[in-house]
């Protein structure tokens, strides 16, 4: 494999990663992608990503010949040492410091470090998430100086030049639409509002215009604004 051509997407199964595949797969002749299951409560997005990548594979051919491998890191440790209320049942608040205590300490810095070891041996070079810092719930580890950092720091432990794409980082949740409606059309679209998870609740009982979830959560709340912004934004 020619691993300048290849990459490894972190990929939850939300609105976001779903975007970020659509992106990688626009871009590189080889796309593999990880999730990793830290006992998160909104676990249904582990089965939803599975959903997510059969309609890729079948609404869009030209993807799925360059689709390949998924992997799975079971993070469970993560979920054990981590007190917040994506791991814990407790409600969403903001905590002391400003910050929401939806912020799991570490999360990405340990997703890019475990997904470079898994592209190390897959010989890859390009990693790809969806981290954004621009209307974002405020987590220091999606901010673009953190990604930089974590670069150099893999690339030098690791002795390595990967390169951590983030191409969300400057888009708003409207923006985000948009790229969706650009790279993939209406059934790109389709597919993320009938098949991502984004919830934090766990909920998809309830449909809305924007997909599915209780409507009300911090990740509820953000991805419906970005949707009618992106409505009210169309010509
Ligand atoms: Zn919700």
């Amino acid at each position: 494999m020619d691993d300048s051509r290849s990459a490894l997407v972190l990929f939850s199964g939300g609105q976001d990663s779903t975007t970020c595949l659509a992106w990688a797969l626009n871009r590189f002749r080889h796309v593999e992608t990880v999730a990793f299951d830290y006992r998160q409560r909104h676990r249904i997005e582990l089965d939803q990503r599975l959903v997510v990548l059969d309609e890729i594979r079948a609404r869009f051919p030209q993807w799925a010949e360059r689709l390949g491998e998924d992997h799975f890191v079971d993070m469970a440790v993560l979920g054990q040492i981590s007190e917040t209320s994506l791991t814990r049942e407790v409600a969403f608040t903001m905590e002391q410091d400003g910050l929401p205590n939806t912020f799991v300490p570490g999360r990405n810095l340990l997703f890019f470090t475990f997904a470079a070891a898994i592209a190390w041996r897959r010989n890859i070079r390009n990693l790809v998430g969806g981290m954004c810092e621009t209307d974002y719930s405020g987590y220091p580890d999606c901010r673009d100086n953190t990604i930089k950092a974590l670069q150099v720091t893999i690339n030098l432990g690791m002795d390595r030049s990967f390169v951590l794409h983030t191409p969300l980082m400057w888009l708003d949740k409207a923006e985000t639409w948009a790229l969706a409606q650009e790279l993939g059309g209406e059934p790109l679209v389709e597919t993320i509002r009938e098949h991502t998870h984004t919830c934090y609740r766990n909920e998809r009982d309830q449909k809305h215009d924007w997909g599915y979830g209780c409507g009300e959560c911090p990740a509820c709340v953000l991805r419906k604004r970005g949707f009618e912004n992106w409505k009210a934004a169309a010509p």
